[in-house]
């Protein structure tokens, strides 16, 4: 069995969207602090963590874009939309700020040599990582998906899909169009996934990524993973 991480790290002053507020790690105890309980002389290590629920690789709850007082929060949502078969397209070829098309996302399928099927996690790999993460441009230059393309991946039936940018689709009105079709459809999505590259022309997987069960939360942080057998 082989597993690849398809999270990133969270660490202080990483990247995160500028709607989002910075992520913050401190030093709470440290083993230079030495606390005597009985005749034990005891330390510990703990850090603080002060972060958006968007930041790192996440996925969002439709709380997040869905303004109706009952749109589901992150701890809602089964855990069976996290764990199932998983399948990677290369789009790495489109260019920056690129809608992707139904029609591209079809034979980025058939290249992959395998069908869609209804419960599936799709990552779609566009090499937004390599070609802008640690720039101002991984913010707005990313491609994405067209509205079109939302629709089509929402009519195969699938469970997610995934992205390595902050967004689903390119920056602006298309990115707020995916995220209300998301909501329309009643699916969702990951962003700021990493190592998808590991994943293209080797079929399917197993998804497994468990978003953090935050109270209310609007996205959840998770720790993703592909597992081949
Ligand atoms: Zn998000």
């Amino acid at each position: 069995m082989e597993l690849i991480d398809l999270s990133s790290e969270i660490f202080a002053g990483m990247q995160v969207h500028s709607s989002q507020p910075p992520v913050v790690v401190e030093q709470w105890n440290d083993h230079g602090q030495k606390v005597t309980i009985g005749k034990t002389v005891h330390s510990s290590a703990s850090v603080r963590l002060s972060m958006g629920d968007h930041s790192g690789t996440h996925v969002d709850a439709p709380r997040h874009f869905d303004p109706a007082p009952g749109a589901a929060s992150i701890e809602q949502l089964p855990l069976e939309r996290f764990f199932g078969p998983g399948l990677c397209l290369d789009l790495s070829h489109v260019p920056l700020r690129h809608a992707v098309s139904p029609h591209e996302l079809q034979e980025a399928v058939e290249r992959s040599g395998e069908l869609l099927s209804p419960g599936d996690t799709v990552l779609l790999h566009m090499a937004t990582n390599i070609r802008l993460r640690g720039t101002p441009a991984y913010e707005t230059d990313f491609p994405g998906l067209s509205p079109d393309a939302v629709h089509w991946l929402a009519d195969s039936g699938i469970s997610l899909f995934g992205v390595e940018a902050m967004s689903p689709a390119p920056a602006g009105e298309l990115n707020l169009q995916a995220h209300m079709i998301c909501a329309e459809r009643g699916i969702t999505h990951i962003e700021c996934l990493d190592n998808l590259e590991r994943l293209v022309g080797r079929g399917r997987f197993t998804f497994i990524g468990f978003p953090l069960k935050i109270r209310g939360g609007t996205a959840g942080p998770m720790r993703a993973v592909a597992v081949f057998p």
